[in-house]
């Protein structure tokens, strides 16, 4: 009797799966939606996260993964509406279409969808790799361990012939065989040393500001960037150096704008100088007039519709 019921119960457990994988799907779909009204909106930029993957990684607490491909597919559907169609109607998945989304354009799109529909995920991205010339990327830096990192990517050719020769420079140099997780460990710290705006000590004496460069104003990283100067700041000197580490310092390396709900943003990569009083409305280089901001927040405080 018990075995019958046992047995029994088996298709009623697969009618249920069924239904569970049908309600992911839709999900999934409606997720789509959402950070798609989201981005347009600029709501994670005002809840004070520096992207749409941040946000959906850090607030909605998604994988890297599937967040990557859940707005990657979200932007490509803008140009390809069929992406989501065949998702609502469950006839191809977000993570195969996430696969297709690098070489499918309105003109091949039947063809590719076909080929995701039908393709196993291993075939398809050998076909998408036989068209865009690359092997899927795969880099990764994951934990393996408690003080166990472990790094996985692809090299360019010139990239991996450069790391050569810099681990035989610094074998040489040591007098021993260098492994190259030593090798990449000396290199970074090496252009940490001399790039960091963290790494920099403070100047006692802070040099006048010098006239020429005077489109070196706020970006510490590139300052080609010209096209992301503070507007009406064309014509300015450059901030003290001693002054843009004292900024670099206090706000730590991180943006400091505050979002919705008192969130701050803390993105760590392309920070940018703001003057939270304009230079070109009497605003100045004083410490108390700088801070970090990321160039998405940066970007925003000067360009949104006021
Ligand atoms: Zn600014
Ligand atoms: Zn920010």
């Amino acid at each position: 009797m018990k075995n019958n019921s046992n047995t029994n119960a088996i298709p009623d457990l697969h009618t249920q799966a069924l239904e569970l994988a049908q309600n992911y799907r839709r999900c999934e779909l409606a997720l789509i939606e959402i950070l798609e009204r989201i981005e347009a909106g600029k709501t994670h930029l005002r809840m004070g996260y520096s992207s749409l993957f941040v946000y959906a990684t850090q607030a909605l607490e998604l994988s890297e993964a599937v967040s990557y491909a859940l707005i990657q597919v979200m932007r490509k559907s803008r140009e390809i509406p069929e992406l989501k169609t065949e998702i609502a109607a469950g006839t191809l998945t977000v993570s195969k279409a996430k696969r297709i989304v690098s070489v499918i354009t309105p003109i091949n799109k039947t063809e590719w969808v076909n080929k995701a529909k039908t393709m196993s995920k291993a075939v398809l991205e050998k076909e998408v790799a036989n068209v865009t010339g690359e092997m899927p990327k795969t880099e990764f830096l994951k934990p393996i361990a408690e003080d166990r990192t472990r790094l996985r990517m692809d090299l360019s050719e010139d990239a991996a012939s450069e790391l050569r020769r810099a681990q035989v420079l610094l074998s040489t140099s040591k007098h021993r065989n260098m492994s190259l997780e030593e090798t990449l460990s000396e290199l970074t710290k090496f252009y940490l040393k001399h790039k960091d705006p963290l790494r920099k000590n403070v100047k006692k004496s802070s040099s006048p500001p010098k006239e020429k460069d005077p489109l070196k104003c706020f970006s510490f990283g590139d300052r080609n960037k010209r096209s992301e100067l503070c507007p009406g700041t064309i014509v300015r000197r450059a901030i003290p150096s001693a002054i843009r580490t004292q900024v670099w310092k206090r706000d730590g390396g991180a943006c400091q704008f505050r979002g919705l709900m008192g969130k701050k943003c803390q993105e760590v990569r392309g920070i940018e100088i703001h003057h939270a009083r304009p230079w070109s409305m009497g605003g100045n280089h004083a410490l108390e007039n700088l801070t970090l901001r990321c160039r998405r927040h940066h970007h925003e405080l000067h360009h949104a519709k006021k």
